[in-house]
């Protein structure tokens, strides 16, 4: 038996004090339970490690992760297993860390929010995504995914800053509201004062200056405190005017999205405003370029990244693209000489912009409007496309089937022609690139798409597959200021891996034969990702 050096009656008094204390904290009465596992050792042995720091193997290695960071790394034979590690016998295989999709949309447009891409992005060694639409959702998934309740990789989450689609309504109503604060407002002051200003025998004079006055506040207050209609679509802000668009960069940073993404129809104010307030509160613009700018308007506004390759197209293209009197594309002045191209890349290079490439957006529509029945053989296709874009493309009301019809009658192969010529030079220049696919939009399948993109950049762009596996993990963390915490291979990063059984550095096709993925600590047997699979079917 112990006994306490405190006496009986101070050891009650104490225990009620805490125990009266525990009660009166506050939320005590809904402590969430402690997470039932104590994060795992895992230890892979004898891996090739390919860090992705620079253009390397490191042979015969064994790295220790506990919870969801790499805490050790050494050559085999002087490294010890920890006690009660799970360990992963690499025997010569190559780990290297897990891939970057850094330009997806968990839902296509208009946006609505699909759960299945997680697993699909996981199945495919996806360990970090960012959406360029997301809403408040995600950040309940991130959540999620870092308790461990739900199979997913890192989400960065982009606020998409577009003009609104309907400005009528919101002009009615913004007047609408004026009106009503103003009058109220007028109510007011005239029951106070009403006969103080009939002694002045100028009624109609201050009564009216007096309305004229308060309409005028009651439209400040609709400008800032009075939310507007319908700022908010599905994935979007919707603005109409310079001043909502500094508003929605200031909420997007407050609510904690990751960056903003400027949209194609926003006007060079809207644009000018959304670029100031995102320089006063250091948030990253990833997005289009607007046609009221065109690159050099967006350079010289300090936008950080171009989210497509696709979007340079009117810097080649004179006229007749969606602006002004409509002119067959056949007709259009297309200067694509090796000049103009390296001259429009080097501006991209000069302003230091980071272009997210996706070249598998444009060989996916490619692909739909050359060969529509082909493409839905595709064996991936037929399995893993939601049905209603697969039924869309079957039945030719795919949107961009219908737009191209009109647009490029028999000329989208000249266009992606065009971009052909482009990437080649976008990897002489050493423009910073990152990786990305548009995963979600009509057609591109959420995680077997970034294996598409990684061939497009190697076979078209001519990049050696360090070049494009680094765009995927090295220069895609970089990008988002995220290099101390993914990207690479080394001690103290958190633990994104892929286990693969061939050297990618030879291919990157090697990355597809794997043995595992591992996520923020999280090991997935290619078992339990053929798992994943499987559950994501929605093909015959
Ligand atoms: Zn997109």
């Amino acid at each position: 038996m112990t006994t306490s050096i405190y006496p009986f009656r101070k050891r009650f008094f104490i225990l009620t004090s805490l125990l009266l204390m525990l009660l009166l904290m506050p939320g005590s009465w809904n402590i969430e339970p402690a997470l039932a596992q104590e994060p795992e050792t895992t230890t892979f042995v004898n891996v090739n490690i390919i860090p992705m720091d620079t253009e390397r193997v490191l042979e015969n290695q064994t790295v220790i992760v506990e919870g969801d960071r790499i805490t050790a790394i050494g050559p085999v034979d002087e490294m010890t297993v920890p006690a009660g590690a799970q360990v992963i016998e690499g025997e010569g295989a190559y780990l290297m860390p897990g891939l970057a999709d850094m330009h997806m949309h968990f839902g296509a447009f208009p946006f609505e929010a699909e759960e299945r891409p997680l697993k699909l992005f996981i199945a495919n060694g996806v360990t970090t995504v960012r959406d360029l639409s997301s809403q408040p959702l995600f950040f309940q998934w991130e959540k999620e995914i870092a308790a461990g309740s739900r199979v997913g990789p890192q989400i960065y989450k982009g606020r998409l800053i577009s003009p609104s689609p309907d400005k009528l309504p919101k002009i009615i109503w913004r007047a609408g509201v004026t009106a009503v604060i103003g009058l109220i407002l007028f109510l007011v002051v005239w029951l106070i004062f009403r006969k103080r200003i009939a002694q002045t025998g100028k009624r109609l004079v201050i009564n009216g200056s007096l309305l004229a006055a308060l309409l005028v506040v009651g439209y400040i207050l609709t400008r800032t405190v009075v939310p507007s209609y319908q700022s908010y679509g599905p994935g979007a802000a919707l603005i109409d005017s310079p001043w909502e668009a500094r508003k929605m960069v200031y909420k997007a940073k407050a609510e904690g999205y990751d960056f903003v993404k400027p949209y194609d129809a926003l006007s060079q104010a809207e644009f000018g405003a959304l670029m100031k307030a995102a320089q006063e509160t250091d948030m990253y613009v990833a997005g289009h370029i607007p046609e009221d700018l065109g690159l050099e308007g967006i350079i010289a506004h300090g936008q950080d990244e171009v989210v497509h390759l696709e979007e340079l197209t009117n810097e080649f293209f004179g006229g007749g693209y969606e602006k002004g009197p409509y002119v067959s594309p056949m007709d259009w002045p297309l200067n694509d000489d090796p000049e103009r191209i390296e001259a429009v890349v080097k501006k991209l290079k000069e302003s230091n912009t980071t272009l997210c490439v996706t070249m598998i957006t444009d060989e996916v529509v490619l692909r739909k409007i050359t060969n529509p029945a082909e493409f839905l053989q595709d064996p991936i296709i037929e399995t893993y496309l939601r049905r209603d874009q697969f039924a869309a493309i079957e039945e030719g009301t795919d949107r961009h089937m219908r737009a191209f019809k009109e647009r490029f009658p028999n000329n989208f192969e000249r266009w992606y022609a065009l971009y052909e010529k482009i990437l080649p030079t976008v990897r002489k220049a050493g423009v910073y690139i990152t990786l990305g696919t548009d995963a979600g939009v009509e057609g591109i399948v959420h995680g077997f798409t970034v294996h598409d993109e990684l061939r497009l950049l190697t076979e078209t762009g001519g990049y050696t597959p360090y070049e494009a596996i680094a765009a995927g993990t090295k220069n895609a963390a970089g990008s988002m200021d995220g290099l101390a915490e993914w990207g690479t291979i080394a001690v103290g990063k958190r633990a994104d891996l892929i286990l693969v059984n061939k050297n990618p550095l030879e291919d990157v096709a090697h990355i597809q034969d794997k043995q595992g993925v591992m996520a923020a600590g999280r090991w997935y047997p290619e078992a339990e990702l053929q798992s994943f699979l499987k559950e994501s079917v929605v093909g015959p």
